[in-house]
């Protein structure tokens, strides 16, 4: 079975602020290898229930998305990074023949608490994203991804809030809590050393409950599918320059802007593009 991981950087055990996952804070270069020390776990406890093939995609968005150390990851795997990769571009290797999605180092929707790191897709941006009326936040864009190529969302590490809002879609995934939010920017935190072995074990249940077709297939969201993007800011005369030029966007008011897609690769690339719509002449996605 081929196991497809996104590892993103606010849910690695042991960070809680913007700072640890910020290429200017002091620790970053160390953080980078906790990162890449909770992938491996993953990765190890993937290949012990009988994967195949791993592959992990980079999800964190600072230096073009390249933040896993690559000569302390885990040499059974491969590693997709780097900016501008085609179609949704932190799910451009999820493909239809993984048999399992693993999220490593996930965090909380935009909105709510106490979320470590909580945010949704732009920090600088976003609000709240809302889909078809309700709240989500990463998982949901990787997971109704996933259900549209018929494959499950088998695991979660990351924060007690973000392992709550993916079991609300996926109730037999299963969860690594290495750190209890008290916070946007704290929490209490499992030192990574004995998190890894909870990441290792999760992973290890979530392909084994894959390969008996143990995990529900996320089918439960109607298309087209209708987004409404509430941002912290007013939209600027930039934004509404090249929101003018794309029809398939609409702006409800000064903080609001709507838009839809068919399918979740292109909904995805949608509403990512609205946070970096505030630059003159940028109208692609
Ligand atoms: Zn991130």
């Amino acid at each position: 079975m081929k196991v497809f991981i996104s590892v993103d950087m606010e849910g690695i055990s042991g960070l809680v602020r913007w700072m640890d996952v910020a290429s200017q804070g002091i620790d970053f270069p160390r953080n980078r290898s906790l990162m890449t020390a909770d992938t491996n776990a993953a990765i190890d406890g993937a290949f012990a229930a009988g994967a195949s093939e791993v592959v992990v995609e980079e999800n964190h968005g600072v230096e073009d998305l390249c933040v896993l150390v690559m000569d302390e990851i885990d040499p059974r795997c491969s590693v997709i990074r780097g900016a501008g990769r085609p179609g949704a571009t932190t799910m451009a290797g999820l493909t239809e023949d993984a048999g399992v999605v693993l999220l490593v180092g996930h965090h909380a929707s935009a909105g709510t608490f106490p979320g470590i790191m909580a945010h949704t897709i732009s920090y600088g941006w976003f609000k709240r994203v809302l889909l078809n009326g309700e709240v989500i936040g990463e998982p949901d864009f990787f997971s109704i991804r996933a259900g549209e190529l018929g494959v499950p969302v088998g695991m979660v590490s990351g924060d007690q809030v973000v392992a709550a809002q993916v079991l609300a879609f996926a109730p037999n995934a299963v969860t690594a809590i290495v750190k209890q939010a008290l916070a946007h920017q704290s929490g209490n935190c499992i030192p990574p050393q004995r998190a890894r072995p909870m990441i290792r074990d999760a992973a290890e249940q979530a392909v084994a409950l894959a390969r008996a077709g143990e995990l529900t297939i996320r089918k439960d969201v109607a298309v087209p599918y209708q987004f409404e993007i509430e941002l912290k800011k007013p939209l600027t005369d930039t934004m509404r320059d090249n929101l003018s030029s794309l029809p398939e966007y609409s702006v409800l008011d000064d903080h609001t802007v709507v838009t839809s897609a068919m399918d979740m690769d292109l909904g995805f690339r949608r509403c990512a593009y609205l946070g970096y719509a505030d630059t003159p002449g940028m109208t692609r996605y």
